[in-house]
């Protein structure tokens, strides 16, 4: 007897699991689906994880992870295990690792500018070795871009801790200010899960984040672009 379902996302309460044991609780042509993981699934403008599954005398590369509606897909490179057996997930630590701080990185920045500029989230993508913002603002002058930068540092500086929780959906009718992206991007949960930037910043995510804004590193804007009236995009390198 197999439970088919929705997959435990062990990411969303604890960023720092890369190691954990689950269930196969499905094969499909899409790839494998587990009772629990710790595999970001593609998606909110970070990367899928990658990583190894292990079973038996076997171990197979996860290669790409996806999640369509509320199942988790890992898409496996070779060997597949049956349904039923446990496995032992091995998540691509340094790679994860740097998403963690790059996606860190973009909530100060989305932050900054909210307190600073009143400005909203358009849009944000995490690469290899950068990642990107885009955000409403009319004027993004050279003292503006300075003052951005200034500001996000000082917050890694200060070495706030970031937090996860949980609130129930009702409740966002009374904090608006949590919602920075499209409101048909909001899932549709009972229960939601915001991320706060202790005293500084909270919005509702479902990212991957380290735990401490220090961690970030320094954060600098490498290049500025113009995507329309009150469109803007940064691009920043962790150093
Ligand atoms: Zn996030």
């Amino acid at each position: 007897m197999f439970i088919v379902g929705m997959t435990e996302l062990l990411y969303l309460r604890d960023s720092y699991i890369s190691k954990f044991e689950a269930m196969v609780t499905d094969i499909t042509s899409e790839g494998i689906i587990l009772d629990r993981t710790a595999f970001y699934p593609e998606g909110g403008g970070q990367p899928s994880d990658t990583g190894w599954i292990e079973w038996e005398q076997y171990t197979s590369h996860v290669i790409h992870v996806l999640k369509k509606g509320e199942e988790v897909y890992h898409v496996l490179s070779r060997e597949m295990p049956s349904r039923g057996t446990i496995v032992r997930g091995i998540i691509d630590w340094e790679k994860r690792y740097r998403h963690m701080r790059y996606h860190t990185a973009l909530h100060i920045l989305a932050g900054v500018v909210y307190h600073l500029y009143n400005s909203t989230i358009t849009g944000s993508q995490i690469g290899e070795d950068k990642a990107r913002i885009d955000f409403t603002l009319e004027d993004l002058s050279k003292d503006n871009v300075e003052r951005i930068e200034y500001e996000a540092n000082k917050i890694v500086e200060e070495g706030r801790n970031v937090k996860i929780r949980f609130i129930p959906r009702e409740e966002l009718v009374n904090n608006p200010e949590l919602i920075r992206i499209k409101p048909e991007l909001i899932p549709n949960l009972p229960s939601l899960r915001i991320v706060e930037i202790e005293g500084f910043d909270a919005q509702l995510d479902g990212g991957t984040h380290v735990s401490n804004t220090r961690e970030v590193g320094r954060i600098k804007i490498v290049k500025t672009i113009n995507k329309g009236k009150f469109n803007k995009r940064l691009e920043i390198v962790l150093l």
